[in-house]
């Protein structure tokens, strides 16, 4: 049987090995980390990506694990609300959701412990790639041990250690900020509907929504070249002080509750080529995305479909190495002009963010002239986010 090695068990890596190891295909996911706890995970889903799930026949996951979907996004500038817009948008399709990234991981090896061609090994890490004949031929553990393969896939996320040992180029798109990550309890003004407040004052940019387990999650943008101690600052009077006056109070009153915040480096970029004989990148290895407007996942996921795709009908054959490399590179092809449309698409929202930040008389004028010109404001940005919402090119599950 054509063996499949998979490196990293995160939304790529476990949704793709619960898909071959459902088609018939022997797989082995390798997972560095003990739990699926322990280290951040992005938690909104885009209508895009919620079609992706449904049909890969994991909807009812969805159902059963803490999810909670967006009601509103809005926008303040200067303390003053600019417009909003409700979900789900211009009243089509799914509203953004958000669901807890541990327990759906989870929920997906259940579903694929239960194939017996497929193998789980958590808490070891891949260290290097074998090869054969000019070919990937499989990988080697930190411990020492070798995994034979007759396809090799590095799932293994943005710093990607596939990637280096197959010299596969990243070419990354600069970036200015890097996201502080703070979780706390939530406030009433949560309690009736999930809004997620985009709020920017001065300088000071942040996100904040309830996430799927019911605590507020605050995603505050940092000036990469600060000179900031972000580890030295007292981070309720900060987020207070850029907050909307409603919102101040209940960063204050929670002073004690804010956990130390998380520092997550953004990485942005895309490789030119996605594989090499015997191995192929997907998701965050081949293409990390920025956090604009929660794409990551999503494209994981859709990438992930197409895999499926192509690869189910090139495993099946016995052994035919031709057929398999062949299929790489139509995945590739298949992919990638949706994930430079959405990279541009962040970048241009990106873009927008940077004009208000560095032109005070921008956004004073923007905060002054809401009433009048918000409408506006928010029929250009509704624009821009359909294809972030719906995706750029039709991915269907085929087999
Ligand atoms: C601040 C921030 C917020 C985000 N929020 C969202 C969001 O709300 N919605 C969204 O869609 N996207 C979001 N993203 C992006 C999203 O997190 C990623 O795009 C997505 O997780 C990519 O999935 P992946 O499976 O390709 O990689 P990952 O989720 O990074 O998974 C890679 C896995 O590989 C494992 N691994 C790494 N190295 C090895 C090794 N050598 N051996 C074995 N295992 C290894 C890791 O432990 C990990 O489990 C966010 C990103 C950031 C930085």
């Amino acid at each position: 049987m054509t063996q499949v090695v998979i490196i990293g068990a995160g939304p790529t890596g476990l949704t793709l090995a619960m898909l071959l190891a459902k088609s018939g295909i022997a797989v082995k996911l390798i997972e560095a980390s003990r739990s699926f706890r322990r280290i951040f995970r992005g938690e909104a889903l885009m209508p895009s990506g919620l079609a992706a799930i449904e049909q890969m026949g994991l909807s009812d996951v969805v159902s059963n694990i803490p999810h909670r979907a967006i009601d509103a996004w809005e926008f303040y500038i200067e303390n003053r609300p600019i417009f909003r817009v409700n979900e789900p948008m211009e009243s089509v399709g799914q509203p953004c959701t958000l669901i807890s990234q541990p327990a759906f991981l989870e929920a997906v090896l259940e579903k694929a412990n239960k194939r017996e061609n497929f193998e789980f090994m958590q808490g070891t890490a891949v260290r290097d790639l074998l090869r054969q004949n000019d070919r990937v031929s499989g990988v080697r553990l930190s411990d020492g041990q070798e995994i034979a393969a007759d396809l090799v896939i590095g799932a293994d996320g943005r710093n990607s250690i596939v990637r280096q040992q197959a010299q596969l180029e990243l070419v990354q798109a600069a970036q200015s900020f890097d996201i502080l990550w703070f979780k706390l309890p939530t406030s009433p003004a949560w309690q009736a509907e999930n809004v997620f407040y985009s709020v920017l004052r001065g300088q000071e940019a942040f996100g904040v929504l309830q996430g799927s387990e019911g605590n507020l999650q605050v995603g505050w943008s940092f000036d990469r070249n600060s000179s900031v101690d972000w580890q030295k600052v007292d981070w309720a009077e900060k987020l207070a002080a850029a907050a909307p006056d409603w919102l101040a109070s209940h960063f204050r009153a929670q002073k004690e509750a804010i956990e130390r915040p998380l520092l997550l480096s953004i990485v942005v970029g895309r490789c030119p080529q996605w594989h090499v004989p015997g191995l192929l990148l997907l998701g965050d290895a081949a293409h990390p995305m920025s956090p604009i407007r929660a794409q990551g996942i999503n494209m994981a996921l859709r990438d992930v479909i197409v895999a499926t795709n192509h690869l189910v009908t090139a495993l099946q054959q016995p052994a035919n190495v031709a057929a398999i490399d062949l299929a790489l590179a139509q995945i590739q092809a298949e992919r990638e002009p949706e994930i430079i449309e959405i990279q541009r698409l962040q970048q241009a929202e990106v873009g927008q963010a940077e004009l208000m930040h560095n032109y005070p008389i921008l956004r004073h004028a923007v905060s002054r002239l809401a009433p009048v010109i918000g409408s506006r404001i928010r029929k250009s940005w509704l624009d821009r986010q359909l294809q972030l919402r719906q995706g750029f090119t039709p991915v269907d599950l085929k087999i």
